[in-house]
This record gives structure tokens, C-alpha cells and sequence, in this order.
């Protein structure tokens, strides 16, 4: 990949980060299946986390390759670490393409101080692929709406400050009644959590339930207008979705790397399996893998930031379905090279094996990209 100067610093100077702060937690945090907090005011200090937010608003101004370049740094040693950088992306996009000035000038300044978590809660226990189907219900009554239901899955949900939620606003089925909301968790009554879900990978992230239980919302943190919430969830979307094929070349280089230095240096039948022939084939096909993943990934990224929204909406969900289903298989055959002790958590690839499957499901399943892409050719 060809990277300006500029973005070469930046990468370094997350690389040493890594180095300091996530590669030493990376397997305690999956162990203990805990939310390093830590790390929110090390990332908002870089600017980081609120890695969007423009300089009018007091951000960094970045943009989708910064972000990328961020989560693949970080994904190369812990794939959880690096879903908190950029983790604004879900909160900060429908402000910009949907939102009012005024709500911008409201949320942006707080968000650019880089302390705020933020979470997105689209899915419910009923409406996962099918986001159409969401029941959750928000009454308009006076100058606030009354929002009712039940949200699956949010991930940083209970350590959230705000959280961009979709209801629905009227009674037609599909997506034009669907509007998006600022939640202030920590503030509005009404809102509970269940428990954290226990999950296979990506265990320093939390997911939990939330309860909707009569939260009264001012009307001005309705995101735009009525009905705009489907369009500005799916531009969301398309500029968070190569982050996850962004985090998932990390992993994929991750284990790589790994895998390199297990081959070089473990020996049978009086050699370094690195002379084996089936070892080297097999890591050739792996970093042929990761390159091409690589390469998609960032094309999609320039695409994003020359605002081609034609472009980026197939390449978005290419970017994510191809970097995903080959981190999971880079990944397995990690684990491959380094035959039982693959297998076990001393070394950290059995991890990265199961934090790949997430980026399978998440964000709208591989199937329902490719049901995206096909949409786009056949058009
Ligand atoms: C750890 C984790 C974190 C998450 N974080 C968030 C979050 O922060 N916010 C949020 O809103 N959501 C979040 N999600 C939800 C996630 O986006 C959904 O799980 C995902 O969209 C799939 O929905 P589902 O699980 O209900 O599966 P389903 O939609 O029930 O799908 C089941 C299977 O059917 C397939 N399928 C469904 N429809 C079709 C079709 N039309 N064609 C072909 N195959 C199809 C799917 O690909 C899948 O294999 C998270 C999920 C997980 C597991």
C-alpha cells in the first residue's frame, strides 16, 4: 500500500501505542472478558477516539483512511482494543449527513474532547438481518418522544455517554418510519441493561440488551428528520464497514506474524518447520490473502473520502465480506502452522481465530453483503 509521510507518522505513532498499552492487555482483557476503560482517555489524548469529529467542532478531522490505518494497527494485536478507535463513526455520521447545524454544535465539541463513549443500537431480538422489522416505538407527546422497546447486542452499550438509536415513528412496515435518536443512558430514565452477553471473541468489548421502558426524549435530539433514520443508518454503515475490514487485515496480519516467527523457530525431524514446503504454501497463501484484503480495504477507504457514494457503497460491503472471510481463514490456518500450541491460549492466535468470526456476523452478516453487492450489479 502506498501511504503519504503524513500518514506513515500517524501509523508509527499508534504502533508505539500498541506497544505500550494494548499488547500488554490484549490476552488479560479476553481472559477476564473486561472493558479496558483505561484506554479510552490514552486514545482521546491522540484524538483517537473521537478520530471524525471535524476541526470547526475541535476534533482532528480524520477521515476513513485514517480510521482504517488506525483499527488494522491496533487489530494486529487485539481486535477489541481496536473497535474503540474511530468508535464514534455509528454516532458522528448521521450528524453530519442527516443532523442539524445546531445538533452538531450541540454533540461535536463534547465528543471531540475525546472522553465520550458512544454505542449504536439498530438490532433488536427480532429484527437482526431484517432491520425493517424493528419494533421499538417512538411516540411523539409534546415537545419530547416516548420511546418504548427492547435493543439486542449493542456493543459499549452500558459504557456509553450517548447512544444513536433507531425506532420507529409511524405505522407503515419498512424502513420509511424509521428515525434515529441521541440517547443519554446515564441521564434518561427508563433505560436498563441486561446482562453482558458471553461471548466466543472480541470479549473486552461489552454487548448487552437495553430496555426502553417509557424514556422521554427531547425532541431536538431526534436526528434530522422523521424517517431519515434507515438512509442515515446505511451511510453509517457504508463508512463503518471497511473499519471492520480494516480490523480484520489487522487480525489477519496479526497471526501472520505470529505464525512466521513460530515456523522460523520450531523444529521436527531435526529442522525449522519453516523448510517445509506444506508450511511455506500455506503461508505464501496467507499473506497473498491479506495483501489483496488489504488492498480492497483502502480503495474502499479512498472512495469514502472523495465522497464517491456510488463507489463506496458496494466497495464498503466488498471490503468488509472479503477482509472478514479472510481473516477467519488466515487466522484458522494460523493455527494450523502451529499445530497444538495453536490451540491453546499461550499464544495469541486461538484468540484471533475467534475474534475473526465476529466480523463474519457483525455489522450486517457476509450473507447481507452479498446480497448488497449483488443488488448493485444487477441494478
Ligand atoms: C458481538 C455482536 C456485536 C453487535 N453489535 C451491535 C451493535 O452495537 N448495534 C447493533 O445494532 N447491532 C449489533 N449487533 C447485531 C448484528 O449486526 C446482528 O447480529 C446481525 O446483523 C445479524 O442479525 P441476527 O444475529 O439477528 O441474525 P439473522 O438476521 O437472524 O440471521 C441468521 C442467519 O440468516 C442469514 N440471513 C438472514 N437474512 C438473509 C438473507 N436475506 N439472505 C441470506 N441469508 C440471510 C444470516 O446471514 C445469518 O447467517 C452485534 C452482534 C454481535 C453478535
Amino acid at each position: 500500500m502506498y501511504f503519504t509521510e503524513e500518514q506513515l507518522a500517524f501509523r508509527d505513532g499508534i504502533r508505539r501505542m500498541v506497544e505500550r498499552h494494548v499488547a500488554p492487555i490484549a490476552a488479560e482483557i479476553d481472559e477476564n472478558r473486561r472493558f479496558p476503560a483505561e484506554l479510552v482517555p490514552i486514545y482521546g489524548d491522540m484524538g483517537l477516539l473521537q478520530l471524525w469529529v471535524p476541526e470547526k467542532y475541535g476534533g482532528p478531522e480524520g477521515n476513513l483512511t485514517l480510521v482504517c490505518m488506525a483499527r488494522e494497527e491496533i487489530a494486529r494485536a487485539s481486535a477489541s482494543c481496536a473497535l474503540l478507535a474511530g468508535i464514534n463513526t455509528m454516532f458522528i455520521m448521521p450528524l453530519m449527513h442527516f443532523g442539524t447545524e445546531e445538533q452538531r454544535q450541540r454533540f461535536l465539541p463534547i465528543v471531540a474532547k475525546g472522553r465520550s463513549m458512544t454505542a449504536v443500537a439498530i438490532s433488536e431480538p427480532e429484527a437482526g438481518s431484517d432491520v425493517g422489522a424493528m419494533s421499538t416505538r417512538a411516540v411523539k407527546d409534546g415537545d419530547s418522544y416516548v420511546i418504548n422497546g427492547k435493543k439486542q447486542w449493542c456493543t459499549f452499550g452500558d459504557v456509553a455517554d450517548y447512544i444513536t438509536l433507531y425506532a420507529k415513528t409511524g405505522n407503515r412496515s419498512g424502513f420509511d418510519d424509521i428515525s434515529a435518536f441521541i440517547i443519554e443512558p446515564k441521564k434518561m430514565k427508563g433505560v436498563t441493561f441486561g446482562r453482558h452477553e458471553r461471548k466466543m471473541g472480541y470479549r473486552g468489548s461489552p454487548n448487552v440488551p437495553i430496555y426502553l421502558d417509557n424514556v422521554r426524549v427531547p425532541a431536538e435530539n431526534l436526528v434530522g428528520e422523521e424517517g431519515m433514520g434507515f438512509k442515515a443508518s446505511m451511510r453509517s454503515l457504508d463508512l463503518n464497514r471497511p473499519t471492520i475490514g480494516a480490523v480484520a487485515v489487522g487480525l489477519a496480519q496479526g497471526a501472520m506474524d505470529v505464525a512466521i516467527a513460530y515456523a522460523k523457530q520450531r523444529r521436527q525431524f531435526k529442522r525449522a518447520i519453516a523448510e517445509f514446503q506444506g508450511i511455506q504454501f500455506m503461508l505464501a497463501d496467507m499473506a497473498m490473502q491479506t495483501e489483496a484484503a488489504r488492498a480492497l480495504v483502502y480503495e474502499c477507504a479512498s472512495a469514502g473520502d472523495r465522497g464517491d457514494w456510488e463507489r463506496l457503497s458496494p466497495l464498503a460491503s466488498m471490503a468488509k465480506c472479503f477482509a472478514s472471510d479472510t481473516a477467519m481463514k488466515v487466522t484458522t490456518d494460523a493455527v494450523q502452522v502451529l499445530g497444538g500450541y495453536g490451540y491453546v491460549q499461550d499464544f495469541p492466535v486461538e484468540r484471533m481465530m475467534r475474534d475473526a468470526k465476529l466480523n463474519q456476523i457483525f455489522e450486517g452478516t457476509n450473507q447481507i453483503q452479498r446480497v448488497i453487492i449483488s443488488r448493485h450489479l444487477l441494478a
